[in-house]
């Protein structure tokens, strides 16, 4: 593998791209226009020079792999590469809209991958004409910083597309675990609905965001707070994601706490928009 194709220059796609660049792989990160792009680069350059001035890698290093980025408004420009993966908007019209389009562009033999965190793989996967190629590859937050890639078979994902992409994710330096195909996989299906729970917690009026977060950090040894976690995430992206559990688990205790909603309705997504259950 040789070149690397991105839809969507968010917080996850930009650091796709950084993990894969500095791993020397060509990358072509793709946004819906080249504003959005261009801040998804900018980001990757200031993680870059933060990574340099801790000794993490050198400025040589840097340079090369911030080179090895181009940026794109036009998705016809991943037709060389080798394995695409779909980092867009966590709702599944825009999803399914992107895989179409991918499929019709980049060359049969390529892998093409998505960063859901949740939506089902098997359900992606029938939007291609060749379903053997496509594949979840979950990556975390902060993309530089988390280990763990979550490997997703869908019913129809073929043993090679498989083997191909756990060969990526260690080429990139990440841990794999293999999982099949179920709503939140199996990180999420365990952290958002704990993430949805101190929401209630806060909603209920039983303790601050602040006392919250502190009680399990100290109390649970968790490194982050779940409201401080949330806010990274994004809002718009935990609630997504507990929609689907909801619905496709069609359980009652997987219910979006209403608090939540109603952030999200305010606008307020966690750090990227500076506001969320705290202020950044
Ligand atoms: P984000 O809001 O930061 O970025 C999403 C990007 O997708 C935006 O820049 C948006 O313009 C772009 N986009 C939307 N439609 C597009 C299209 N048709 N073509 C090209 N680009 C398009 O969101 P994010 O946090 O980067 O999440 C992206 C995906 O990664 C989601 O599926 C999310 O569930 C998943 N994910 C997120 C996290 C997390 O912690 N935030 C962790 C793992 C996986």
């Amino acid at each position: 593998m040789q070149t690397i194709g991105i839809v969507g220059a968010g917080q996850m796609g930009s650091g796709i791209a950084l993990v894969c660049a500095t791993a020397g792989l060509n990358v072509i990160l793709n946004d819906l226009d080249e504003r959005t792009v261009e801040r998804g680069i900018e980001g990757i350059s200031s993680t870059l020079a933060r990574m340099v001035s801790k000794g993490k890698t050198t400025s040589d290093e840097a340079t090369g792999a911030l080179a090895r980025i181009k940026g794109c408004a036009v998705l016809t420009e991943l037709v060389e590469c080798d394995l695409a993966i779909e980092a867009a908007t966590e709702n599944v019209q825009v999803k399914e809209a992107v895989l179409r389009k991918l499929d019709a562009i980049v060359q049969p033999r390529a892998i093409i991958a998505t960063n859901t965190s949740s939506v089902s793989v098997t359900r992606l996967g029938a939007t291609l004409a060749d379903p053997s190629r496509f594949i979840g590859m979950h990556f975390f937050n902060p993309v530089p910083v988390m280990a763990l890639v979550e490997v997703i078979r869908g019913l129809q994902t073929s043993d090679a597309t498989f083997d191909a992409t756990i060969a990526l994710a260690k080429r990139i330096g990440k841990s794999t675990i293999c999982v099949k195909n179920s709503p939140g996989f199996v990180v999420n299906r365990i952290l958002i609905p704990m993430i949805n729970e101190a929401v209630f917690v806060l909603q209920e009026g039983l303790a601050g965001a602040a006392e919250i977060d502190e009680g399990m950090k100290l109390g649970a040894n968790h490194p982050i707070g779940p409201l401080a976690l949330a806010d990274l995430i994004g809002l718009d992206t935990t609630l997504a994601i507990m929609n689907v559990l909801y619905r496709d688990f069609n359980e009652p205790k997987y219910r979006p706490a209403p608090l939540l909603k109603e952030m999200v309705d305010a606008g307020y997504l966690g750090r990227k928009s500076g506001q969320g259950f705290h202020t950044y």
